[in-house]
């Protein structure tokens, strides 16, 4: 006869403990693997395994066929955010959270990274040194430079944001006037990002002619 044919496959957990503290007053919350947040049985935590495992594939190879594959390698241990701590030439001239960029990149978020100041990544490399898996960067950064430009002229993103988020003083946050922006960007060094300035500009002024005409 066959063992446990009627065994109750209900898991008892035993009680939730506190929350490990990682650093002094920063706690981690790890939903999927504590066990007090895991379902009934055995078989429906088999098909949520499933589902996690599917949509971590996706999130893989939607960022191997964006060109930016090497963002799911990102740990964010944010080890590259010292850059902003390092003295000027040595540092990120646009005060951009390097991290941030790579993880908008992981999953082609457009808004996020315009959000996080990606348009204005001049591509220099400091950051990258920081970074302790050597994560290329800059190569993201420009990879969603293009994936973005390309989307807004595809009406995906919004004009609004990018005039409003993309391009403003590192400093202020404020949107730097387009005298401003041509002022800040013809410096030397800016030559990539000056370049995708204007090209957005010119899809965003077309786009309004078009909107007006009708
Ligand atoms: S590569 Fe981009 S994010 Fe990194 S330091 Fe240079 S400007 Fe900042």
């Amino acid at each position: 006869m066959a063992k446990n044919d009627n065994k109750d496959e209900r898991i008892v957990y035993g009680p939730p403990r506190d929350e490990i503290e990682v650093l002094p007053g920063v706690r981690r919350y790890q939903f999927i693997s504590k066990s007090q947040h895991r379902m009934l049985t055995k078989n429906l935590n088999r098909i949520a395994m499933v589902i996690i495992a599917l949509s971590l594939a996706f999130v893989i190879f939607k960022a191997i066929f964006s060109g930016t594959g090497y963002s799911v390698y990102c740990l964010e241990d944010r080890s590259c955010m010292r850059v902003l701590s390092q003295p000027e030439g040595q540092n990120c001239p646009e005060y951009i959270y390097p991290v941030e960029m790579v993880v908008a990149s992981r999953t082609a978020d457009y808004d996020r990274f315009i959000r996080q100041g990606g348009l204005r990544c001049t591509q220099c490399g400091n950051c990258t040194k920081w970074c302790i898996l050597d994560i290329n960067i800059p190569e993201l950064a420009a990879r969603m430079q293009e994936l973005t430009l390309e989307a807004l002229a595809e009406g995906k993103v919004d004009a609004g944001l990018v005039l409003e988020e993309g391009f403003v003083d590192p400093q202020s946050r404020e949107p730097l006037t387009e005298a401003a922006a041509l002022a800040r960007y013809s410096k030397p060094g800016y030559e990539k990002v000056l370049k995708l300035y204007r090209e957005m500009q010119g899809i965003i002024r077309e786009r309004e002619v078009n909107i007006a005409v009708r």
